[in-house]
């Protein structure tokens, strides 16, 4: 990638989107279209169909066609593995372009996207297809008259509701696994990051999946989802996002016919720094990065800086030399290490936010404000705030902007008592040389990621998924699977 590659697609039209039904592009059943506006400039970039009940109706019902009759679930492992893999080749021949087109639609800086949603996206397709050929079932060990089998089938069709952070990384993380078990699948792309998804369901169809296997619908969360969520005929609902909307997700299906929920939610993860970490210089810019990258949007930033008393001051001042030294702005220039905040709703969140923590005593140390606003697009600079309390909204509820609230501790047993002050239990760190005290904290803090001496970076063969309200289940590695399959018993008189 070089910044001409990237200037060449950056100003390309971008065609008007239909749903993708049967293999087909369709328009909403009403003809309504939504416009795409885009974070960097608040230019609306194209329109896309926005959905009714009945277009996910009718996405559900070719993906139920599809999978009862086995044009997917049917074919040898060999055959679906071969096609998942052309799709991976086709993400990866086509990244720039997916990378660009996305970039465009969600504002995360393109040195980060690249990586993070095309490159992504094609090693965890290309992950589950390499699998789904080596996983076997189970003899049970019965007494000799009988022969105890356990069959993984897949669910059926699986509805997948996905953010607008990482649409393509966190899309595949949910279409890898559901696909590689012979699952249909209906996908329900975020209103504000729908475009580089929609190309990627278009890629799947190219790589040979059969129609009505993999269905994509746009629109808004609460008609199109509210549709899939209470759906009598998908069986289970995979789904990233907010707490709220999890939350409705359950009551959804509880009211009509019980499917599986997974949740993967918000995070208010805390980045624990002790006096006797291996390099405190380099743990300062990663605590930056850990919050800052795609403008503090990602669901492990680590918006919780907990620092040991004794280097708080020093510390705080190296963390905003880093963010002072990162360039925000057009995402799409390489040298851009924040991009553009995701739509104007969510940068008036972001500075609520800091508004609040003031009037609870934080003190704004540098940031905290709109800026670029002659560009027409929407963004934040890096802020990081200090003497936020345990009680303090900051702590408590989740910005998902680039804000970081600042709290001290005194001893091992505060930061414990500090970092499971929350509701959630997503992600964090712990920087120590004291190779006891790294694993007490792995032990002791209630996540379900925990760093040592760096922060995010986890790759594909380990699990994400939170504990508390940030969710049940995980995706990535071959855990993610276990969503995507009923586990049947035969129990066989010999
Ligand atoms: P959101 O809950 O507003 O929207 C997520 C998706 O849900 C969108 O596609 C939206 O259209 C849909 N939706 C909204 N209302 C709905 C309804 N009533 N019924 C069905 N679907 C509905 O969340 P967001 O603002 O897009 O995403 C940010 C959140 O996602 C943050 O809380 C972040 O932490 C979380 N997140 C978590 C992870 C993780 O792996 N745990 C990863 C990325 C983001």
């Amino acid at each position: 990638m070089n910044q001409s590659q990237i200037d060449q697609l950056r100003a390309a039209d971008v065609a008007q989107r239909g749903h993708i039904i049967d293999g087909k592009s369709v328009p909403a059943s009403d003809g309504a279209t939504m416009d795409v506006v885009s974070p960097i400039d608040g230019s609306v970039l194209t329109q896309v169909a926005k959905g009714t009940a009945t277009d996910m109706q009718a996405a559900i019902a070719s993906a139920r066609a599809a999978f009862e009759d086995g044009r997917w679930a049917g074919q040898p492992p060999a055959a679906r593995k071969k096609v998942l893999l052309k799709w991976a080749d086709l993400i990866e021949a086509n990244a720039l372009e997916l990378a660009v087109l996305g970039v465009r639609d969600n504002g995360t800086e393109i040195n980060m996207a690249i990586k993070a949603e095309p490159g992504s996206a094609a090693g965890t397709i290309r992950y589950y297809a390499e699998a789904l050929d080596k996983l076997y079932g189970e003899i049970a060990t019965t007494s000799a008259d009988v022969l105890g089998l356990i069959h993984k089938e897949p669910v059926g069709v699986v509805g997948a509701i996905i953010p607008w952070n990482f649409p393509m990384m966190i899309g595949a993380w949910k279409l890898g696994p559901a696909l590689a078990m012979g699952n249909s699948v209906v996908l329900k792309p975020a209103e504000t990051a729908s475009l580089s998804l929609m190309r990627m369901v278009e890629l799947a169809l190219e790589a040979g999946l059969p129609e009505g296997v993999l269905n994509a619908v746009t629109g808004e969360g609460a008609v199109v989802g509210e549709a899939m969520g209470l759906s009598m005929d998908v069986d289970v609902l995979v789904f990233t996002g907010s707490g709220g909307t999890g939350r409705r997700l359950m009551e959804y299906s509880a009211q009509s016919n019980m499917k599986r929920v997974y949740l993967e939610l918000g995070g208010k993860s805390p980045n624990i720094i002790f006096a006797d970490a291996p390099n405190l210089d380099e743990a300062a810019k990663v605590a930056a990065g850990g919050i800052f990258r795609n403008s503090g949007q990602v669901c492990i930033a680590g918006s919780r800086l907990l620092v040991e008393e004794a280097i708080h001051d020093d510390f705080v001042a190296a963390v905003v030399k880093a963010a002072e030294a990162m360039p925000v702005g057009n995402p799409l220039d390489m040298t851009t290490a924040i991009g553009a905040v995701n739509s104007e709703v969510q940068l008036a969140a972001n500075l609520g936010f800091v508004e609040t923590a003031k009037s609870e005593g934080g003190e704004v140390i540098t940031g905290g404000e709109r800026i670029l606003q002659d560009t027409g697009g929407s963004y934040m600079a890096p802020t990081v705030i200090t003497g936020v309390t345990q009680e303090a909204t900051l702590t408590q509820k989740e910005v998902f902007g680039p804000v970081l609230g600042v709290t001290s501790f005194a001893d091992e047993a505060e930061a414990v008592r500090l970092a499971n002050a929350t509701i959630y239990g997503l992600s964090g760190a712990v920087w120590t040389s004291n190779l006891s005290r790294a694993h007490r904290m792995v032990k002791s803090v209630r996540t379900g990621v925990m760093h040592v001496n760096t922060y995010g970076g986890a790759d594909g063969t380990v699990p994400l998924g939170g504990v508390g309200q940030s969710g049940n289940g995980h995706d990535k590695s071959l855990h993610a699977i276990e969503k995507y399959v009923n586990l049947k018993t035969a129990w066989i008189k010999l």
